[in-house]
């Protein structure tokens, strides 16, 4: 039986509670994020309101850029709590569809309504149905994408922003894709596009017309599984609600890092920190990922897969260690280093882990949790343990590793 996937995500998710609780902001741009201080300030755009976005400002922009685009916007820092609560709403509300719901992110989360949806007329009434609600009950819009699959439906739910409604009929998939700019396919970054165009691949379909030989050459083993989303096949299933695909610590320096002992012990904590949390939570992944951004901000990934699971802050550091050493910054200094761990483990063969430690998976702690890693509430408790000077996290709606 084919399977009905909708993905919900909501418009300027941090942008929008705050004109929703301060009417004088609505009809203006705001930004959500870190302060300006007059165009001086560091840290990035969290979210902006779709007034904001006419200016050319996006998320993850630094804000200082902003500020330049748009001096009179109103700059507003993040109030996480007060988003988790809402959060925690409307994720009650997507329980009323389905029990099978997956958040992603504080703001998205993917909904299994194959066996529900009849419950609600068809899938076009459930979505309008979902979004009826939203609106009604929290006063905010969401965008919905409907199809057989989660890539397909993620991609869906994007094209009609803000108060989209997109369905993708059973057997369309990849005449839908097809068409669309090759930098929607989850995991084409700045490395991989360049690659991607010089083989002619600007469009979704352009990949998906490749011989499986050429791909392979090309892109590697890895080539394929891009391949196969770009002809709108992905079976993975609507996970258990809350479940988390990978987790990340990282830190923006109060003022850019040159020295590489010191990068190193920031490193360290890092592992540490995340190593905790991974034993805390049970779990156990085998990619480990290190992120740096320079001075000038562009921003880097390198990432290695072990043959088992790294569990201790050892194994974690190592890697990350190796693959930071072997990284050439060019002689720049760093401004946000981070380390994170994706490919977890599935669920089956954590079971006995589950067993032995804890007895079910609550949604709302898990969200809470993602929200505190989102806002660094933990890095800031746990700084004071790091030689090392930090600021907290710049709150950003950054995307986990797990869209790959
Ligand atoms: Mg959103």
């Amino acid at each position: 039986m084919p399977r009905v996937i909708l993905h919900i995500d909501m418009d300027a998710f941090f942008a929008a509670v705050e004109q929703l609780d301060h009417p004088e902001m609505r009809g203006k741009p705001v930004i959500v994020g870190a302060d300006p201080k007059g165009g001086k300030g560091r840290g990035v755009v969290s979210t902006c309101s779709y007034e904001a976005r006419r200016y050319g400002i996006h998320s993850a922009m630094p804000i200082t850029r902003a500020w330049k685009l748009c001096p009179h916007a109103l700059f507003v820092r993040p109030r996480g709590e007060r988003y988790a609560g809402i959060s925690q709403r409307i994720m009650a509300i997507l329980h009323d569809f389905t029990p099978l719901v997956e958040p992603l992110s504080i703001d998205e989360a993917f909904l299994d309504i194959t066996s529900t949806f009849k419950f609600f007329g068809s899938t076009e009434m459930t979505a309008k149905t979902i979004k009826d609600r939203i609106r009604q009950e929290i006063g905010l819009t969401a965008s919905v994408g409907v199809a057989g699959n989660k890539f397909v439906a993620k991609i869906a739910s994007d094209l009609q922003k803000p108060n989209g409604l997109v369905i993708v009929m059973p057997g369309t998939e990849k005449a839908f894709l097809a068409p669309l700019e090759i930098e929607r396919l989850w995991g084409v970054g700045r490395r991989t596009l360049p690659l991607m165009h010089r083989q002619g691949i600007f469009r979704i379909g352009d990949l998906a017309r490749m011989s499986e030989r050429e791909v392979v050459r090309f892109f590697g083993d890895h080539g394929l599984h891009f391949q196969r989303l770009a002809n709108g096949i992905d079976d993975r299933v609507v996970g258990a609600a809350g479940q988390v695909k990978s987790m990340s610590k990282e830190v923006t320096f109060s003022h850019d890092r040159n020295d590489t002992d010191e990068l190193l012990t920031t490193l360290r904590t890092l592992c540490d920190e995340l190593a905790h949390e991974l034993r805390r939570k049970y779990y156990r992944g085998r990619t480990i990922t290190i992120k740096i951004r320079l001075s000038d901000f562009s921003t880097f990934t390198r990432a290695r897969t072990l043959s088992h699971p790294a569990i201790n802050s050892g194994e974690l550091y190592n890697t990350a260690r190796d693959l930071f050493q072997a990284f050439d910054r060019g002689g720049q200094a760093v401004r946000l280093i981070g380390v994170g761990v994706s490919h977890f483990e599935d669920e089956a063969s954590q079971l006995d882990l589950f067993q032995s430690g804890r007895s079910e998976v609550d949604t709302i702690d898990r969200l809470m949790d993602r929200v505190k890693e989102q806002f660094g509430q933990d890095a800031i408790r746990r700084a004071s343990a790091s030689r090392s000077p930090r600021q907290p996290h710049s709150p950003s709606e950054r995307s986990n590793l797990d869209e790959i």
